[in-house]
C-alpha cells in the first residue's frame, strides 16, 4: 500500500497513486514499506536482461498488477527497438572506479524517456483498475525535454490523448523541432505567447478547473499527470541502478555483496531519490554523491540541512538541472523522519512561506550516513567534458559532466575507489553547441542541428538518428496562441466544447 507524506492516514493501491499522481492533502505518494531485495535474488538478475530485471523489481512495488501486466508494460515501454542499446541501459567503465550508466538510448536521448517510456502502460492499466476504461488526457507544460519525451512516451497508446504546452521562444532550436515534428494521431503541440511559468499556471488552472473536468466527464475523459513526482515515473527508475549493479557482476568488476558508489546529475531530486530506494531495499550501495550545478541548493542542504531556495537563479548550460525546488525531496525527508507526517508539512509549509526551513539534527545525521554532494559551475562542467574528451576517449554531455566532476573531487577528497556508478542524462548530441565547445571552440557556428554533424565528425562519435535530419522532417504543429486560449485549444484538441 501507499500512503502521503502528509498525511499517513491516507492508504491507496499502487494503481490509485499512478492514476492519481499527487495525494489530495498535497503530499507525495510513498510505499509504506521498502520491500527488500537479496542478495541471491540479486545474482538471479544477474542473468537475466533489463526486462526481465525491470519486471522482477516493478513487481515488488506494484503488486496490485498482474506478472502478466507488467512484462507487457515493460515489453511496449523497453522492448520493440525503442532504445538503441540492447542492454537499454548500458554500463560504460571510463577508468578503474568510474562506470557511466548511460540512460539516454531511449526516443528522445535523454533519461526520462526510462521512466516516460513506461508510465503511459502502467497508468493506462492503473486507470482501468481504478476508474474504468475513460480516456486519459495529459497536459504538459515544459521548458524542453520532459515535453517531448511525454509525448513520445505517450504517442499512440490506446486510449490516451496528450497535448504539450511550451513557451514560444523559452526553448531551444533543437527542442522545438522535436516537438513540432512530433509523429502519432493522439498528440497536440501548441506554443504560448509567454514564459514557462505562463504555460504552467495555464496548464494547472485548465487542470483544476470543475467545469473542464465536468465536460470530459461527459466525454467519456479524464485529466492524469505525467509529473515526475508521479510514483509510476519514480519506480521505473530504481530498476536501472539495480540492473547497473547486475552489469558490474556480470562484468566481473564486482562480487554480489561488494559495494559501489552512486553518482547522479540532480535536478529535482528523482533520480537520486531512486537510487536511494535500491539502497534500502539491500543493494550494496555505500554512498549517494548529490551533484549539481551553480543552482547548489541541494549541495547546501546536503551539508548543513538548511533547505533555502532565496538565493539567484542561474540559467546554466545543464538546463535540465537549473532548479531551486526539488520537489522529491519531501519522499526521502519522510523515511528520514520515520513517517513523520506532521513534520514533513510543516517543513513544506515554511517552504512556501519563507522559501526555507531547516531539519532536526537527527535527520541531518542520517542525510549525511548516506549522502555527499557537490557542485561545479559552467566553467569547470566544459573543462571536465573536454579533459574526458582527451583522456578518457568518451563524450559526454553537461549534465553528465556535472556528476564526473563532482565525482572526481570526491574521489579525490575521500581516497575512496569502490566502483562507482555515474547517471549519464543525456546524449552529448542533446546540447551540441556546449559540448562542441568543450571540445574544440572555433568549430562553433550555424545551427544547433548543423553543429551536431561538426561535432559527429570531430569525435567519430555517431549522432543518434533522432536528432540527426530533424530539421528535414515534417512540421505537424505550427500554432502559437495567447495564453488566454489555451482551454480552447484543449477543447479543440479534444474534440469537444
Ligand atoms: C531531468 C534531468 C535531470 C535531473 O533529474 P532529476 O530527477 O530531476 O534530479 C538531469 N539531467 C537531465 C538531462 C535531465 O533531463
Amino acid at each position: 500500500m501507499y500512503t502521503s507524506t502528509r498525511d499517513n492516514s491516507v492508504k491507496v493501491t499502487a494503481a490509485q497513486a499512478i492514476a492519481n499522481g499527487i495525494s489530495k492533502d498535497g503530499g507525495l505518494f510513498v510505499p509504506t514499506e521498502i520491500p527488500a531485495l537479496s542478495f541471491a535474488e540479486i545474482e538471479e538478475l544477474v542473468g537475466m536482461d533489463y526486462q526481465g530485471r525491470a519486471v522482477k523489481v516493478l513487481g515488488k512495488y506494484l503488486s496490485d498488477f498482474t506478472e502478466q501486466e507488467l512484462v507487457d508494460c515493460v515489453s511496449g515501454a523497453y522492448g520493440g527497438g525503442k532504445f538503441s542499446s540492447d542492454k537499454t541501459a548500458p554500463v560504460v567503465g571510463i577508468d578503474s572506479s568510474a562506470y557511466i550508466q548511460e540512460l539516454w538510448h531511449g526516443p528522445t536521448c535523454a533519461f526520462k524517456d526510462m521512466a516516460l517510456q513506461i508510465l503511459p502502460h502502467l497508468l493506462t492499466r492503473a486507470a482501468s483498475k481504478t476508474v474504468g476504461d475513460k480516456q486519459i488526457v495529459i497536459l504538459v507544460a515544459t521548458s524542453g525535454d520532459t515535453g517531448k519525451a511525454a509525448l513520445e512516451g505517450f504517442k499512440d497508446v490506446p486510449n490516451t490523448k496528450i497535448l504539450v504546452f511550451y513557451p514560444s521562444d523559452g526553448v531551444s532550436v533543437m527542442q522545438k523541432l522535436q516537438m513540432v515534428t512530433q509523429e502519432g494521431a493522439n498528440v497536440g503541440v501548441c506554443a504560448i505567447k509567454g514564459n514557462f511559468d505562463d504555460a504552467q499556471s495555464g496548464v494547472k488552472a485548465i487542470f483544476t478547473d470543475p467545469a473542464v473536468a465536468e465536460l470530459l466527464e461527459e466525454n467519456g475523459m479524464q485529466f492524469s499527470s505525467a509529473n515526475s513526482i508521479n510514483w509510476g515515473r519514480l519506480a521505473p527508475q530504481i530498476v536501472y541502478y539495480i540492473s547497473a549493479y547486475c552489469d558490474l557482476v556480470d562484468q566481473g568488476v564486482i562480487s554480489v555483496g561488494d559495494k559501489i558508489n552512486v553518482c547522479v546529475p540532480t535536478g529535482n531530486f528523482g533520480n537520486i531519490l531512486a537510487a536511494y530506494y535500491a539502497k534500502q531495499m539491500g543493494l550494496p550501495v555505500d554512498k549517494l554523491i548529490c551533484a549539481s550545478n551553480a543552482n547548489n541548493v541541494l549541495t547546501d542542504f546536503l551539508s548543513n540541512g538548511t533547505y533555502d531556495r532565496n538565493r539567484s537563479f542561474y540559467t546554466t548550460i545543464s538546463p535540465s538541472m537549473d532548479i531551486l525546488i526539488s520537489s522529491n525531496l519531501e519522499r526521502l525527508l519522510y523515511i528520514l523522519s520515520g513517517c513523520d507526517d506532521k513534520k514533513i508539512s510543516g517543513y513544506m509549509s515554511e517552504l512556501s512561506k519563507n522559501g526555507k526551513y531547516t531539519v532536526d539534527a537527527d535527520i541531518l545525521e542520517k542525510i549525511k550516513a548516506d549522502f555527499c554532494a557537490g557542485c561545479c559551475d559552467d566553467e569547470q562542467t566544459k573543462a571536465t567534458i573536454g579533459s574526458v574528451y582527451n583522456e578518457k576517449n568518451y563524450l559526454c554531455d553537461t549534465h553528465t559532466a556535472v556528476a564526473v566532476k563532482v565525482y572526481d573531487e570526491f574521489r579525490t577528497a575521500t581516497g575512496d575507489n569502490k566502483p562507482t556508478v555515474i547517471a549519464s542524462t543525456a546524449s552529448p548530441f542533446k546540447f551540441t553547441a556546449s559540448v562542441l565547445s568543450a571540445v574544440d571552440a572555433s568549430l562553433v557556428k550555424g545551427e544547433e542541428y548543423e553543429m551536431a554533424k561538426v561535432l559527429a565528425d570531430a569525435t567519430g562519435v555517431e549522432c543518434p538518428a533522432q536528432l540527426c535530419g530533424l530539421e528535414n522532417k515534417e512540421v505537424r504543429f505550427s500554432s502559437v496562441i495567447d495564453k488566454s486560449d489555451m482551454q480552447k485549444a484543449v477543447y479543440d484538441m479534444l474534440g469537444i466544447n
